[in-house]
C-alpha cells in the first residue's frame, strides 16, 4: 500500500509532464511523437493505479515520471532480434540463427552498403551485369562445376530447379528419400509447389537401380536425389549413389539434380568431425544440378547455392521464378566474402567462425567448464548445485543426426529433491531472462551448459558479468 496515496486528479498532463526541464534532453534526442505516445500510455497507466489506490505519490514527481519515461522509451526502441549465448550444445542451431557469419564478410558491410555498389554493373565495359556473377566463379572453382546460380535459400533453390526442369511433367524420388526438413519443408509438397508430377521408387529402406529405370516414361523430366538430412536409414538398406544415377538419368536424356541440404565444401573428417557429402563430389559424379545451404556448414549467410553444368543452370537461371527468389545485396555481399575465405583452406578454422566452433578440442572446452565451476557455483548457491560434465553436442541444422559431438559443460541440478522440474524451468527462464540471453537445455532432471559456443575470452567475460543479474533474478 502507498504512504501517501495519489489521486487521478495529482497526475500532470502529457503537455506538462514533456514540459518539464528534466525531458529536453529525451525529448530533443527522439523527438515529440513517440515521446508523447510513451507518456500518454505512461499516464494511463498511473491513473489506473491511482483508482485501484496503488499510486505513491512520490511516483508522480517529475524525476521519477522522467525516469519512467526514459526506461518506457527505451523499451520501445530496444531490438526485438538480440545477441544471444547458445549454450544448447547444437553449433548450427536453426532457431538461433544458424552459422555465424565470420569478421571478415561483416567488416566491409557498412561502407559497402552505404554507397552505391556494382551489384548488376560490369565495371570493366559499363554494362548491365547479373548479380550471380558476384559469386559464380568461385563457386565453380570451389566445386568444378560449370556454372552457378544463387537464391534466397536452399529451399527456394529446390523450388526452382524443380519449376525451371520438371514443371507439368514428372519427376522421380525415391522413398527413401521423401523427407521432412523441418518448418514445413516436405518434399512432396514442394514438388507440388512446383508443378511436378511426384513419381515414388523403391522402398523406405531399399532403392535399386532397376526401380528407377523402370520408372522412366514419356513424362519424366527429372530424376532427383535428396540427402536425408535428418534421419538416417541403418540396417537393411540400400540406395542408388549418384554416379549409377546419372548414368541411367543421361541414357534417358534426363537431367540429374542432388539436393544435399548442408553440403560442405570442406572434408569435415579432416578435423575428425562426421564426414557430410560434398558439392564437389556430386559434380564430379555426374549430376547436372546440386543445391545447398549458405547458412549451414559453409558457415554463410541465409542463401540457396546452385551448381551444375552450363545447359541446366542457364535454365534455372531463365525460368521467371528466379526473380522472385533472388537473393538480396546484404546476404550476397556476406556470401560472396565467406566465399572467399575458402580460397584459404588451410586458414578456415580460424576465419570460419562455424568451423572455428565445431573444430573446438573438448580438452579445451573441459578446461574452460572447470574455470567457470566455481564462480558459476557460487552465483547459484544455495539452491542449485553445479558440476563439470563431459557432454554429446551435435552439428545441427539436419547434418548427421546420428552422429554427435563429443563436448563439455556445467550440469546443474537443485539442492531440494522435491519439485526438480519446476526448479529447472525456473532457473532456464531466469538464465533467457538476462540482459544477453543464456539458452541452456534440461536434460534427465539437470540443467545443461554445453560450453563448445562459448568461445574468446571477451564471450567468456560477458557471461560472467551477467552472473550477478542471475543471483538476483534467482533471489
Ligand atoms: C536444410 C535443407 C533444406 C532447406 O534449406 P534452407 O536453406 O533451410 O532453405 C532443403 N533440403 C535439405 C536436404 C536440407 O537439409
Amino acid at each position: 500500500m502507498p504512504t501517501s496515496p495519489a489521486s487521478p486528479k495529482d497526475i500532470p498532463s502529457v503537455d506538462r509532464l514533456l514540459r518539464g526541464p528534466e525531458l529536453a534532453g529525451l525529448l530533443a534526442q527522439h523527438g515529440h511523437q513517440l515521446l508523447a505516445a510513451q507518456a500518454r500510455r505512461l499516464l494511463d497507466d498511473c491513473r489506473q493505479r491511482a483508482l485501484r489506490g496503488e499510486l505513491d505519490l512520490s511516483e508522480l514527481s517529475p524525476p521519477a515520471l522522467a525516469a519512467a519515461l526514459t526506461a518506457a522509451v527505451s523499451q520501445r526502441l530496444a531490438s526485438r532480434l538480440r545477441p544471444v549465448f547458445n549454450l544448447t550444445g547444437t553449433v548450427i542451431h536453426t532457431n538461433l540463427g544458424r552459422a555465424l557469419l565470420a569478421d571478415a564478410a561483416l567488416q566491409p558491410l557498412l561502407e559497402l552498403m552505404r554507397a552505391p555498389n556494382n551489384l548488376e554493373y560490369r565495371l570493366a565495359d559499363g554494362g548491365r551485369g547479373d548479380r550471380d556473377e558476384l559469386v559464380e566463379s568461385l563457386l565453380c572453382e570451389l566445386t568444378g562445376a560449370q556454372a552457378a546460380t544463387v537464391v534466397n535459400n536452399n529451399a527456394a533453390a529446390v523450388l526452382l530447379t524443380i519449376a525451371a526442369l520438371a514443371r507439368g511433367a514428372e519427376v522421380i524420388v525415391s522413398r527413401g528419400e521423401l523427407v521432412e526438413i523441418g518448418g514445413a519443408f516436405r518434399m512432396p509438397d514442394v514438388m507440388a509447389s512446383a508443378g511436378a508430377t511426384l513419381v515414388e521408387v523403391g522402398t523406405t529402406n531399399r532403392t535399386h537401380p532397376h526401380d528407377y529405370q523402370r520408372a522412366i516414361g514419356p513424362r519424366t523430366a527429372l530424376i532427383m536425389k535428396v540427402h536425408t538430412s535428418n534421419y538416417a536409414v541403418q540396417g537393411f538398406a540400400a540406395s542408388v549413389d549418384e554416379s549409377a544415377l546419372a548414368g541411367i538419368a543421361h541414357a534417358a536424356g534426363l537431367p540429374l539434380a542432388s539436393d544435399l541440404g548442408s553440403g560442405s565444401l570442406v572434408d569435415l573428417a579432416h578435423w575428425g568431425l562426421p564426414r557430410e557429402p560434398l558439392p564437389q563430389e556430386k559434380i564430379a559424379a555426374g549430376c547436372d544440378v546440386v543445391s545447398f545451404s549458405g547458412d549451414k556448414l559453409l558457415g554463410g549467410p541465409q542463401a540457396g547455392l546452385i551448381v551444375g553444368s552450363r545447359e541446366t543452370i542457364e535454365r534455372i537461371r531463365r525460368f521467371p521464378l528466379k526473380r522472385a527468389l533472388r537473393m538480396s545485396k546484404l546476404p550476397l555481399a556476406v556470401l560472396e566474402a565467406t566465399l572467399r575465405l575458402y580460397l584459404r583452406p588451410d586458414r578456415l578454422t580460424r576465419d570460419l567462425p562455424t568451423l572455428r566452433l565445431l573444430t573446438r578440442p573438448t580438452a579445451e572446452i573441459h578446461a574452460q567448464a572447470e574455470r567457470l565451476l566455481p564462480v558459476v557455483s557460487r552465483a547459484l548457491a544455495p539452491r542449485y548445485r553445479a558440476g563439470v560434465m563431459p557432454m554429446l553436442g551435435q552439428i545441427g541444422s539436419g547434418s548427421l543426426p546420428v552422429d554427435r559431438l563429443p563436448s563439455a559443460g556445467l550440469a546443474i541440478e537443485p539442492v531440494a529433491r522435491q519439485g526438480v522440474g519446476r526448479a529447472l524451468e525456473a532457473l532456464s527462464a531466469a538464465l533467457r531472462d538476462l540482459p544477453r540471453p543464456v539458452i541452456s537445455r534440461i536434460a534427465e532432471d539437470r540443467l545443461l551448459l554445453d560450453l563448445r559456443c562459448l568461445i574468446g575470452g571477451t564471450e567468456e567475460t560477458q557471461f560472467l558479468g551477467q552472473l550477478p543479474a542471475l543471483v538476483e533474478r534467482l533471489a
